[in-house]
């Protein structure tokens, strides 16, 4: 029996199939819209081989109430009541026993100072980001420690 398919069903299979690089960018993009900090919304998730490892957004302390709900918690222009999405994901993989050690992480944002460390710290190799985000010592800091940083901009 032939299978018969809707003229949108057909355009969708032709579509020109997305990058690796794409995908898991646009998954990034997707988990940001969890965030709860309307400040900035920030999606990260963690990739070996392919392999989805761990998601975060930057969200507050779990069990405690969101910037969307009790305000920003500001500190010098910025908010400090969130633990960054990098920060999420990485902490995710560990709470679940992942190895991420020569993983790649997409970010939404470019790392600020401190996910930054403990991106290198964690192991990961590649950081793809979409916009880059305020801090430029971590250009710096990339080149010292041998970790790709890729610009998927646009
Ligand atoms: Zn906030
Ligand atoms: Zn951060």
């Amino acid at each position: 029996m032939q299978l018969r398919y809707t003229v949108k069903e057909k355009k969708e299979m032709t579509k020109e199939r997305v990058s690796w690089e794409t995908y898991f960018m646009n998954i990034a993009k997707e988990v940001s819209t969890r965030s709860t900090c309307d400040r900035k919304h920030v999606g990260a998730v963690i990739v070996r081989d392919k392999t989805l490892l761990s998601t975060g957004y930057n969200g507050s302390i779990k069990g405690l109430p969101h910037c969307n709900e009790a305000g920003c918690e500001m500190v010098d222009g910025h908010c400090i009541r969130t633990s960054h999405a990098e920060a999420n994901a990485i902490v995710q993989a560990a709470k679940n026993g992942v190895k991420i050690d020569g993983s790649e992480i997409y970010v939404t944002a470019s790392p600020c100072y401190n996910c930054f460390k403990l991106i290198a710290n964690s192991g990961i190799k590649i950081i793809f980001y979409n916009e880059l985000y305020r801090d430029q010592r971590i250009k710096e800091r990339a080149k010292e420690v041998g970790i790709e940083l890729v610009s998927l901009e646009g």
